[in-house]
């Protein structure tokens, strides 16, 4: 089985972006700037942001985190937001999810412009994708893109079957395999019989945040398999996927482990959008 190496593929494009990020440095005068806001103690989200952090300092790219307490009110937070949003030095504005149960992401859309929506998360960052004209995708799905085209996986004429159907995951993961020529079902939490479609599918990415929910039997022999799911903050009881990865050896042609998959390039292409949200902003 070969093993689809996220923590390759993103080395691999974090070492291209650099020069771009030197080329923005010396136009502007200042390295393009990721603010990413984190609202209450969420420990997993902790571990992200810092890691988000801590990734952009790799490739020359500054960033800002943004700590907000667990019972800041909306309006405090759209303030933040809107503030940001004004912020001529801040190219890329990251609102870390989920957020505390008496906020809302809906209220957020409407103070975060698209020219700064790092995740595609806005209706209008969505609607360019749709129309076929991505402003930038979602980090998640396009980070998969990249692993599949980093490997020459060509998903054209693939059946390929995503398992979820969010939308920041799911939905535009099956958009972009769709634009990519495969044939795509996307399968949730209603759908009857899963495995049935699965074990169809060339390809599958599994996006339910349901720990281990599939194995070998899910999938047909020589599938791809891209597992999203992501369990675990990576602090003492270490991270698991939605597939049960150990199962899969001598069965299916390639897999993301978990760690070291999706969650790497997920990261890595928010530096991307980063970059690309200022270099168009700024017509650089
Ligand atoms: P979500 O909870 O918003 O959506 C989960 C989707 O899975 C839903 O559409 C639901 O219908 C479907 N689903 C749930 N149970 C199912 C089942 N038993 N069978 C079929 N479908 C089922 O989650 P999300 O934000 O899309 O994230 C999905 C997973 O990916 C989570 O584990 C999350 O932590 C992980 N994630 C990882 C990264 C990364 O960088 N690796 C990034 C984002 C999300």
């Amino acid at each position: 089985m070969l093993i689809l190496d996220g923590k390759l593929v993103s080395k691999a494009s974090r070492e291209a972006l650099k020069p771009r990020v030197q080329k923005f440095q010396a136009k502007v005068g200042r390295a393009p700037h990721l603010v990413v806001v984190l609202v209450g103690g969420h420990l997993a989200s902790q571990v992200y942001v810092r890691n988000k952090v801590k990734a952009c300092e790799s490739i020359g790219m500054a960033s800002t985190k943004i700590e907000l307490p667990e019972n800041i009110s909306q309006e405090s937070l759209n303030e933040t937001i809107r503030k940001l949003a004004q912020d001529d030095q801040v190219d890329g504005i990251l609102v870390q999810l989920p957020l505390p149960k008496d906020l809302s992401e809906e209220q957020i859309l409407e103070v975060l412009p698209w020219q700064k929506d790092v995740d595609a998360f806005t209706y209008e960052s969505l609607g360019h994708l749709w129309a076929g004209q991505p402003v930038v995708s979602p980090c998640t799905p396009a980070g998969v893109m990249t692993i599949l085209s980093y490997y020459q996986i060509n998903p054209a004429g693939m059946k390929a079957v995503v398992v979820g159907r969010s939308n920041i995951v799911g939905k535009p993961m099956a958009h972009l395999l769709t634009s990519a020529d495969a044939t795509v079902t996307v399968c949730h939490s209603k759908t009857r019989d899963l495995s049935s479609y699965t074990r169809n599918a060339d390809l599958v990415v599994v996006a339910a945040g349901k720990k281990h929910l599939l194995g070998r039997d899910d999938f047909k022999k020589d599938a791809i398999v891209i597992d999203v799911g992501m369990h675990g903050s990576g602090e003492g009881g270490g991270v698991t996927g939605d597939v049960r990865f150990d199962e899969l050896d001598g069965w299916v042609k390639a897999a993301t482990p978990v760690p070291g998959g999706v969650g790497p390039m997920t990261i890595t292409t928010l530096l991307i959008n980063t970059l690309e949200l200022a270099e168009k902003r700024l017509k650089v």
